[in-house]
């Protein structure tokens, strides 16, 4: 449905929205009964539950729990077309979007939802050895990376000596914490009992955090228990200190220390996403475009930005909203919404964000909520909660179900059924005669 030069020609108007996160389809569904094209755009074919992505990368969910395609989000709205494509430049003068493998497609209203991506700060060797954990790729690529680890120092225990079991996990917010907690019950229940020749006390998980706290955004009570719950499950906390380097089986830090470690998982800092820059308008910390309180960029109010890509003001607070699923499904419903009213001759209106608490997992009956109003929970009760309203943001409800499934089944038997390593290629699987598989770092 690519075209290239028809804003002149076309029968019904066309809402283009870019990104098929929360924030996009958000968006999409509140067009569901408008009268106009929708044409939905992202390089993947699936949606990413990133929530989940620490699950996938310890083997607790499989793919498909996390992704789900978006074609199959809109079998019943009958005026979205899908496209997987990558968005490679915005001209909003033009009104139209640029992509890599299509024509431009014009635009009379565009919703921006194309989400952050990671920022390495420019630590060196970072882009190159560390592991992010943003993307659905970055998951597996880490959790069989892992596996593959595992199965290497099996076979040569010289290599745990070299710290090739020992990972290190940069940031002390949600996602390092989270990724520390799960790492540490993968290693210690799933693996003790998998790799019986290996030590348990062989392998070291090390969490490095910049600031003096972790989980900064969260109150005392909580920091204390994060601190506790993660020494029960073995993880070295490291506060106030910085990465000054990665390489492949050593992370530098700028105290001098020197961590014998063959991953680093990167849970450190995000940017939106760099299409934003071809906005032309003047952008927020963290690159995020600035919105007013009906989710327009000012300079392009036919442009809505959504999501983690937008610097978005909690009208009530006053205080800048987080980079979180439940605000960019929010504020792509919102937006989603203003369209249909503009279509329809209606005025816009302002967002307000529905805060259902700020929340992370640190592992198995250990979460942590910290509520609109200062109230906190804390352990099994805050796990509870934690797991009904990440239920609620899984698209649909074929996901929750695999979801509800793999955690129950894990709880009980704390089994991970997705501790396997599937080759992608022949010759990986059975090389040919004479020939050795790619030796990995
Ligand atoms: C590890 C991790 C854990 C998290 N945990 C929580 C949590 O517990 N609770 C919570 O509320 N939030 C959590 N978040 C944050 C939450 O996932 C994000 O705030 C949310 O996904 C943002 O939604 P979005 O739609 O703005 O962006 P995204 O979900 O990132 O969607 C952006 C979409 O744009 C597409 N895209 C990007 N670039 C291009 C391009 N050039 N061309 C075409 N398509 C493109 C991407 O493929 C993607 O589908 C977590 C995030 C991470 C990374």
């Amino acid at each position: 449905m690519a075209d290239s030069s028809d804003h002149g020609n076309r029968q019904r108007r066309r809402v283009l929205i870019l990104g098929g996160g929360f924030a996009g389809i958000g968006a999409a569904r509140k067009l569901k009964d408008a009268d106009v094209d929708v044409v939905l755009v992202d390089r993947n074919d699936f949606h990413t539950f990133q929530p989940l992505l620490y699950q996938v990368a310890t083997d607790l969910l499989d793919l498909s729990a996390v992704g789900h395609p978006l074609r199959d989000l809109f079998h019943d709205q009958p005026n979205v077309a899908v496209h997987q494509a990558t968005v490679t430049g915005i001209d909003p003068d033009a009104r139209e979007v640029q992509f890599e493998e299509m024509t431009p497609i014009g635009y009379d209203h565009l919703v921006l939802g194309l989400g952050a991506q990671v920022n390495f700060f420019g630590v060196k060797g970072a882009a190159e050895h560390a592991f992010p954990l943003y993307t659905l790729a970055d998951a597996a690529r880490l959790k069989e990376h892992i596996l593959r680890k595992w199965e290497a120092a099996d076979r040569d225990p010289a290599l745990i000596a070299d710290g090739a079991l020992n990972i290190v996990i940069v940031g002390g917010g949600p996602t390092g914490v989270e990724s520390a907690g799960a790492l540490a019950e993968l290693y210690h229940s799933n693996f003790a009992d998998d790799y019986r020749g290996i030590p348990q006390d062989a392998a070291h998980l090390t969490l490095v955090e910049a600031g003096p706290v972790l989980f900064s955004m969260f109150k005392p009570d909580i920091r204390a228990y994060t601190g506790k719950a993660l020494a029960k499950r073995d993880v070295d906390v490291l506060l106030g200190e910085i990465v000054a380097s990665v390489e492949p089986t050593r992370v530098r830090l700028r105290s001098g220390t020197s961590l014998p470690a063959h991953t680093l998982v990167w849970g450190a800092g995000l940017q939106a996403n760099a299409i934003v820059q071809s906005l032309g308008v003047e952008l927020q910390k963290g690159r995020r475009v600035g919105v007013d309180p009906d989710l327009r960029v000012p300079e392009h109010p036919e442009i809505f930005a959504v999501g983690d890509a937008a610097w978005i003001t909690d009208s009530e607070t006053g205080d800048v909203l987080p980079q979180l699923g439940s605000v960019a499904l929010q504020a792509g419903e919102q937006a989603g919404e203003n369209i249909a009213r503009l279509l329809a001759g209606r005025q816009t209106s302002p967002f307000r964000y529905h805060d259902k608490g700020t929340m992370a997992t640190i592992g198995r009956a250990s979460a942590v909520i910290q509520l609109r109003r200062g109230k906190t929970i804390k352990g099994k009760a805050a796990s509870l909660a934690w797991g009904a309203v990440h239920l609620a943001l899984l698209s649909t409800g074929e996901d929750r179900a695999k979801a509800v499934v793999d955690w129950t089944w894990a709880g009980f038997t704390h089994e991970r059924s997705a501790r396997i390593t599937v080759p992608t290629s022949p010759t990986a699987e059975e090389p040919a005669a004479g020939k050795q598989p790619l030796a990995r770092r």
